[in-house]
């Protein structure tokens, strides 16, 4: 699965990190770093981390920038 972080967004909440520690992580207090191509066994953690993030940053197997959190989360 492909995900992209909108830093611009993120707020470093940490409910991503709490949610999917493999993938997501805290450095320092603001910065966050994260894994863009996590394997699948990761997926539900990862789809929980999509729905608790306050601001909405996470954007799941978005493709070429075209796919909307609204549409990951499969609102559309
Ligand atoms: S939950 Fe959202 S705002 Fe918080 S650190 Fe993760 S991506 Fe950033």
């Amino acid at each position: 699965m492909r995900l992209v972080v909108d830093l611009n967004r993120c707020q470093g909440y940490a409910q991503c990190a709490f949610l999917a520690p493999d993938v997501f992580a805290m450095h320092g207090d603001e910065s966050l770093l994260y894994d863009p191509q996590p394997d699948e066994e990761h997926r539900e953690n990862v789809v929980r981390a999509v729905h608790a993030c306050p601001v909405r940053a996470i954007l799941l197997d978005a493709v070429n920038g075209s796919l909307s959190t609204a549409e990951a989360r499969g609102e559309r």
